[in-house]
């Protein structure tokens, strides 16, 4: 049976006015989001990742009346900021990078958990002091009464983004955006975050929409990936598929700049060039300065996302055929 759409994100552009110039961040993604899906969206710094998630909070003052981000059968686009803060923290939850930033050092956890429960929730201060507690031990933090009392500045890292993740959690969203929540944080902690955003997902049925510049993250937490460039979708596809049989070229890139992969070069491999800034590539493939594929075609148009023959696998290239046969060799 086809799991239900969650979130549809439709034709979203976002455009900024620099120096008096549009620049378009965001172009024509497309995307949905399933019931109990892992999606990961990846690629470099600056490929248009956050302020795609900002949007779906509805954060962004810059709207493009014509794209459209269907939730519940609503565009939220079009939705006021009064009905956007009942589905902030209620059902559409957002953990950042640096928890550090989300939570207010002036008040404690306990202070910060009760604020959002009395937000969307009816219940008496006993009951939402328990559901503080059940809510903390749920995320994996012991002595929970005690740290209700406690301030930010007092708890590792580890546990801040745990606190968050809790904050985010405890009126069971049914969509969890997490922008990079990991990247702060070294490789053990990593890791148990990430099993905690697993059984979370797991437990309640969760939808995660996972934002990582790091494709190893990916393979841990994801069942579906997208791969932005340049504020596109180039790739997109089953984990799987995108580990073992990738179309683009960048997506590659990405893959053999990670440690430990069959497409492991001997050296650590990092993709050449840099990321190009949103309206700098005028015509073509915004990939082309920096492919090994590029023809004279890619310079010159730009290509479009299209299906491929692997089910539920689009790329966005004219070379897929060639890369595809490259990336098998290696
Ligand atoms: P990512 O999260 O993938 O690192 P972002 O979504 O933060 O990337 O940014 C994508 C692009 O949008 C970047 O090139 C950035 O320069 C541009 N951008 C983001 N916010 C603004 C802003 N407020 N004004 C102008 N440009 C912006
Ligand atoms: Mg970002």
């Amino acid at each position: 049976m086809d799991k239900a759409v969650v979130l549809n994100v439709k034709n979203l552009n976002i455009s900024f006015q620099v120096n008096q110039k549009k620049v378009n961040a965001v172009r024509d993604v497309n995307f949905q989001l399933y019931k109990g899906d892992v999606l990961g969206i990846v690629g470099e710094s600056g490929s248009g990742k956050s302020i795609t998630s900002l949007s779906i909070m509805g954060l962004l003052s810059n709207k493009d009346k014509d794209s459209e981000i269907i939730f519940r059968s609503k565009n939220l686009i079009k939705a006021t900021e009064k009905e956007m803060r009942k589905v902030r923290g209620n059902q559409i939850s957002m953990i950042f990078q640096e928890p550090m930033t989300s939570l207010n050092p002036l008040f404690t956890v306990g202070q910060q958990l009760l604020e959002a429960v009395k937000l969307h929730t009816h219940l008496k201060k006993r009951e939402a002091i328990n559901l503080c507690v059940n809510v903390l031990e749920s995320v994996g933090l012991g002595r929970a009464e005690a740290l209700m009392k406690e301030y930010p500045h007092q708890l590792s890292g580890g546990m801040r983004q745990r606190v968050m993740i809790a904050m985010a959690m405890i009126c069971k969203p049914e969509i969890l955006i997490a922008d990079e929540p990991t990247t702060a944080l070294d490789v053990t902690i990593q890791s148990q975050i990430l099993s905690l955003m697993r059984e979370l997902n797991s437990a309640n049925g969760t939808s995660i929409i996972f934002i990582t510049h790091d494709l190893g993250v990916v393979a841990e937490i994801c069942n579906r990936v997208i791969v932005m460039y340049a504020g596109q979708i180039v790739e997109e596809g089953p984990v799987r598929t995108i580990f073992r049989e990738p179309q683009h070229p960048y997506t590659i890139g990405l893959l053999k700049s990670l440690p430990d992969t069959r497409h492991r070069d001997e050296r650590l491999y990092a993709i050449p060039g840099m990321i190009a800034k949103p309206g700098s590539i005028k015509a073509g493939c915004q990939f082309a300065p920096r492919c090994e594929f590029v023809t004279d075609k890619c310079r010159a148009i730009a290509p479009q996302l299209l299906p491929t023959d692997i089910a539920n696998h689009q790329v966005r290239c004219f070379e897929s055929n060639r890369v595809k046969e490259v990336i098998t060799v290696v």
